[in-house]
């Protein structure tokens, strides 16, 4: 029995010491080494982190929000890899540069709104709120293309330009004709100005731009202004109204500056005037929507807009009642 207890005592005094030692060598072996994570990407050695976790939920948050507006998330060329090691101490961390470099690879995916009419993407806005809220605002108008807009959710590499909700509103708008306007219409005519009746064109023209109307059919400065007038950038499109055949692309004397002339049959013709570059050629048969020209101030113009004119058998009619 004692014999035992003398045993027993020694063992336990043998597993104390080597537990002490074992601390102690350990406590060495810190002091000069250290865990760190050693990271690769695509199999190239990157560098060293004491923190897998703090750089690992960097990487990730860059990749779902990167560093811009309207990011829906980014892309990396693979995944960092991390193995756990003991090195020396001393050994330098590169968190920032191995960031740099893995976050450099990115490339970003964007999410954004477009407003569609028919179908056609007409314009964008950075958000849902901004998207619902055109249409809300063309449907109160009682807007011609009211039925006929949707929003369509994009992702893409590239981001548009976006446009405000006001001037969204304002270029979208397109005005109905109804029958007490037309019936007023009819009355308005006047001696000596052969445009201001209205007349029903079995026609469907398109806005031939997407801009604010500045100046308006009518009397302006003691003559009459044969078409309607739209101000827009230099270089903006200019789109054909209806399909047709250009008639005539090239320099007006008279004051049309270059001008595009597109006929649509019986009689019924449109002009685009003042532009800058033209790129159809007579003889081109061009359809509703087609690019014809770019915005200018060339002619009888000052600043850059479109003048646009219906005509029917060479006589003017106001395209606000047709567009
Ligand atoms: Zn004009």
């Amino acid at each position: 029995m004692r014999k035992l207890l003398i045993g027993l005592r020694t063992s336990i005094k043998l597993i104390a010491l080597l537990a002490v030692s074992s601390i102690i060598i350990l406590a060495i072996v810190l002091s000069i080494y250290k865990p760190i994570y050693a990271v690769t990407f695509n199999g190239e050695m990157y560098g060293y982190t004491d923190s897998k976790a703090e750089f690992q939920t960097k990487i990730l948050n860059f990749m779902e929000n990167g560093t811009e507006d309207n990011v829906a998330f980014v892309q990396i060329d693979g995944m960092p890899e991390y193995s756990l090691c003991f090195l020396k101490r001393g050994v330098e961390t590169n968190d920032d540069e191995m960031y740099d470099k893995i976050t450099s690879t990115g490339k970003t995916y964007y999410k954004f709104y477009a407003i569609a009419v028919d179908g056609e993407e007409k314009l964008y806005v950075s958000n849902f709120d901004d998207a619902n809220s055109i249409v809300n605002q063309l449907k109160e108008k009682d807007s011609k293309n009211a039925n006929k807009l949707s929003i369509l959710e994009k992702y893409q590499d590239t981001k548009q330009d976006f446009t405000a909700v006001e001037v969204a509103v304002e270029n979208l708008y397109e005005k109905k004709i109804t029958e007490e306007i037309k019936s007023n219409m009819g009355r308005v005519t006047r001696a000596g100005n052969g445009g201001t009746t209205y007349k029903p064109i079995s026609i469907a023209f398109q806005k031939p731009i997407s801009a604010t109307i500045t100046s308006r059919f009518g009397s302006r400065w003691g003559t009459t202004h044969k078409g309607l007038d739209f101000g827009a950038p230099a270089g903006s499109a200019i789109h054909a109204a209806a399909e047709g055949t250009v008639t005539f692309s090239g320099w007006n004397s008279g004051g049309y500056g270059y001008l595009v002339i597109i006929s649509h049959g019986n009689g019924v013709q449109t002009y685009y005037g003042h532009c800058s570059a033209l790129l159809c050629n007579v003889g081109d048969y061009v359809y509703a929507g087609d690019t014809i020209a770019k915005v200018g101030n060339t002619g009888d113009s000052q600043g850059n807009h479109l003048h646009f004119e219906i005509r029917v058998n060479d006589v003017a009619y106001n395209p606000e009642y047709y567009l």
